[in-house]
């Protein structure tokens, strides 16, 4: 990544991931970033419009399966007596 490169981008003037021009960097991270679209100079957001909060959720509901599903699968052994005869 260089500075003038192409890179994807959500813009917060056309609400929603446009076409964008690196304007500054630090090191090889992306500073700053030029909408296309609306020449409206913010700073890189890595592509994330912020709405992804179903990891920890997700990662709840997986759990709480996984204990849930032992908890319905249990069948405790009956215990066997020895038969003595013969
Ligand atoms: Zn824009």
């Amino acid at each position: 990544m260089r500075l003038g490169d192409s890179v994807d981008d959500y813009c917060s003037r056309c609400k929603r991931t446009t076409d964008h021009a690196v304007v500054a960097m630090a090191g090889e991270e992306v500073q700053k970033v030029l909408c296309r679209t609306c020449n409206y100079e913010h700073k890189y957001r890595h592509n994330k419009t912020g709405r992804k909060e179903l990891t920890k959720e997700e990662a709840f509901q997986k759990v709480l399966a996984s204990v849930t599903g032992q908890l319905g699968g249990t069948s405790p052994e009956a215990p066997k007596k020895k038969k003595r005869g013969g």
